[in-house]
């Protein structure tokens, strides 16, 4: 907001830019029309970090289709817990291509429950964070992050209410490894995306300082198309 950015703003001639400063330009999301605050920009800063990013929440390997979907299943459910290494293979193919080992502290699967660790035997995000994490080189941390509340069975619910049941079921319980980091946080799929969202959110109220969630597929849903959100991987709190 600060520097009128000149550099940036592309035309604009004086009278232009005297125009702009007299009369600021209106948002030009429809139905939107406040006036603009970014420097140079046609869109007001609320509209902007709601536009319907794609892929910039959470990168993923893989579409959950077959027979990648069939494959996932039974890792977490049958205890195909094999091919680990081909999943870790997938992941650090996509992790590299648009980051950098280096700029990773520290990976954090998503957690179970203790409940549903004890009934499942293993938790599979876990297996998968610590192969991707070995793989970069970058340590990966299990016991900094927990989920502290049990929540049902969710998978027919809807969005929002996921979200609604999933609110403060996470929480980093010793913020040493994680305070100040980049956390690469790992979940095998991403539905609604509320999982994520929330453990990203209990992430960066522990101290995070980025957190980069990365999952091995994601499933495609129409309804989630169009639903705005704003960016939420960056703390702004500082
Ligand atoms: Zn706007």
């Amino acid at each position: 907001m600060s520097d009128g950015g000149a550099a940036t703003g592309g035309g604009g001639n004086l009278a232009e830019r005297l125009k702009d400063l007299l009369w600021p330009r209106a948002c030009a999301v429809r139905d939107c029309g406040v006036p603009v605050d970014r420097p140079s920009g046609y869109l007001c800063s609320r509209c902007y970090a709601t536009l319907p990013w794609y892929d910039e929440f959470a990168q993923s390997a893989f579409a959950y289709l077959s027979p990648i979907a069939e494959l996932i299943n039974r890792y977490k459910f049958n205890g195909a817990t094999y091919l680990t290494d081909d999943f870790a293979d997938a992941l650090e193919h996509s992790f590299r291509r648009k980051h950098a080992a280096a700029a990773v502290d520290v990976v954090v699967p998503v957690p179970l429950h203790p409940n549903r660790l004890r009934t499942r035997g293993y938790n599979q995000s876990g297996l998968l964070a610590a192969a991707f994490a070995a793989r970069l080189g970058r340590r990966c941390d299990e016991t900094s992050f927990a989920r502290i509340r049990d929540t049902e069975h969710q998978s027919r619910s809807s969005g929002d209410e996921r979200r609604e049941n999933l609110k403060g079921a996470f929480r980093v319980v010793n913020p040493v490894f994680i305070r100040g980091r980049t956390v690469v946080l790992v979940d095998d799929v991403m539905t609604t995306g509320a999982t994520i969202e929330e453990c990203t959110e209990a992430l960066l109220a522990g101290g995070a300082y980025r957190v980069i969630p990365f999952t091995l597929a994601k499933a495609l849903m129409d309804e989630d198309l169009g639903e705005a959100y704003v960016n939420p991987c960056y703390n702004t709190q500082k």
